[in-house]
């Protein structure tokens, strides 16, 4: 089926020439973009399949366009843990260590709930691609349960098989009973790997090995994820230099810095990315690029957990590919990906002045970015061969009154609001706002009932 979107006020591209093109057209025919221009330069044929009835037609008019936002870092059960009093306002390690108990209680079917409603949040709110980090497993939850979730949503989705193998008995930060034993986290990878993962152009489904972070794996599962990863073409993900306390650990444990150690397992390359890099220092930056490692950059975590505020005006000026994450729901309990841009935007400018990011500037760490990190080139802008994924703001609402000048800096500087169109790999998962590939109010039925339940086992156990 051809699908064609028409009359948008602004068509943001981010291709080559960074084209943003008043009055603009797409045109896709099943997973991919045939051709972008002005809606009155739309080839004849297309012409044609509109007249007849042969293509489904989206009149954008009032509409901004733009790519699908990219979201590089998720922990998606979180959704279930938003706003524990307990972990309200403390720093990471004890933030973790609060937090851990609750998790441990976590069921397949909260896995999979919590998939759903984190999913729905972000594609309401204009992003199309998502990773998603589930590092713990407990009561018999697999990877599996979040990859049904996401082939439901219809989201293109990096699934990330996490893990930990580094309990407190043996130096690590979490209680033993949420690690996994280091044979079986490698045969399950394997497992994954060889049932879903799909490396083809427009794929809807990767596998990601992403043990999670220095302090709750050791070096040598770092170092055989990275073995299986590059035997199967599969990219790797970690936490890392997330803040000073991660810093001292690895300094501590390892006597390197966070760059310094993932450099010595072999964790930097154009398939590697690393989530926050708050603390990554001068060196690291420099390797990061000469490398072509990416950085997952969380903003609101960051300043939610008092980590600080990540380097990414040097990163990006240094070349680093860097995309943007909403990391997980209990360190930021608002994953909207529209206003992690802004948010993007503002922090920089805390940190390093006004003129540290622009809107556009964050718009495309948000599109061409997380693409670059996640090791794509399908995805993250509207052009000929792209992947078909782009989403439309309504600019008739009262966040963007009196922007109208300059509309794509105003999806940016003015309060984020949720989309009214989104299309992924060529299919309409949301029209008139409206999510398409489930019932919303079902799953969040479902999702408030098992929240209760995992409060109830974890604090009456
Ligand atoms: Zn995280």
């Amino acid at each position: 089926m051809t699908l064609i979107a028409l009359h948008a006020d602004v068509l943001v591209t981010m291709d080559e020439q960074r084209r943003e093109i008043a009055d603009g057209a797409l045109v896709a025919e099943g997973a991919a973009i045939q051709w972008a221009g002005p809606t009155d330069q739309l080839p004849q044929q297309y012409r044609a399949l509109m007249e007849t009835g042969q293509a489904q037609v989206l009149n954008m008019r009032g509409k901004v366009v733009i790519p699908g936002l990219v979201n590089t870092h998720h922990h998606m059960y979180q959704s279930l843990t938003r706003a524990v009093p307990a972990a309200q306002d403390v720093e990471l390690f004890d933030w973790l260590g609060n937090l851990y108990m609750l998790w441990s209680h976590l069921t397949p079917q909260m896995v999979h709930a919590s998939t759903q409603t984190a999913m729905a949040e972000l594609m309401l709110s204009g992003c199309t691609t998502s990773s998603d980090h589930l590092y713990l497993f407990p009561n018999g939850s697999r990877l599996d349960d979040s990859i049904a979730a996401a082939q439901q949503m219809g989201m293109r989705f990096h699934a990330a098989r996490g893990s930990m193998s580094l309990g407190r008995s043996k130096g690590g930060l979490p209680p033993d009973q949420v690690v996994e034993d280091e044979a079986f986290i490698l045969r399950d990878s394997l497992r994954l790997i060889q049932q879903y993962h799909d490396s083809s152009r427009h794929s809807m489904l990767r596998v990601v090995l992403a043990p999670c972070s220095p302090f709750s794996v050791t070096r040598e599962l770092m170092h055989q994820s990275a073995l299986l990863a590059r035997a199967h073409g599969v990219s790797l993900h970690t936490h890392l230099a997330e803040n000073e306390n991660d810093v001292a650990f690895s300094r501590e444990k390892f006597g390197l810095t966070p760059a310094q150690y993932a450099e010595s397992l072999g964790w930097v390359g154009r398939d590697v990315w690393h989530a926050h890099c708050v603390k990554l220092d001068a060196e690291g930056i420099a390797l990061f690029a000469r490398t072509g490692t990416g950085v997952a950059h969380c903003p609101c975590s960051n300043m939610r957990l008092a980590s600080g505020i990540a380097p990414v005006r040097h990163m990006c000026d240094a070349g680093v590919p860097v995309g943007l994450g909403v990391d997980g729901s209990a360190s930021n309990d608002g994953a909207h990906m529209l206003g992690e841009v802004r948010q993007a935007m503002l922090l920089q400018r805390v940190g390093h002045g006004p003129a540290a990011m622009s809107a556009r500037q964050a718009l495309e760490i948000a599109t061409l970015g997380g693409a670059r990190v996640l090791n794509r080139d399908d995805i993250g802008a509207i052009a000929t061969g792209m992947s078909a994924d782009f989403v439309a703001f309504d600019m008739n609402q009262i966040a963007y009154a009196g922007a109208g000048h300059d509309p794509v800096a105003a999806l940016v500087f003015c309060t984020p609001t949720q989309v009214h169109t989104s299309v992924i790999n060529g299919r309409v998962v949301i029209a008139d706002g409206q999510l398409l590939t489930a019932d919303l109010e079902q799953v969040l039925g479902t999702h408030r009932t098992l929240a209760s339940q995992l409060f109830k086992a974890a604090y009456q156990s």
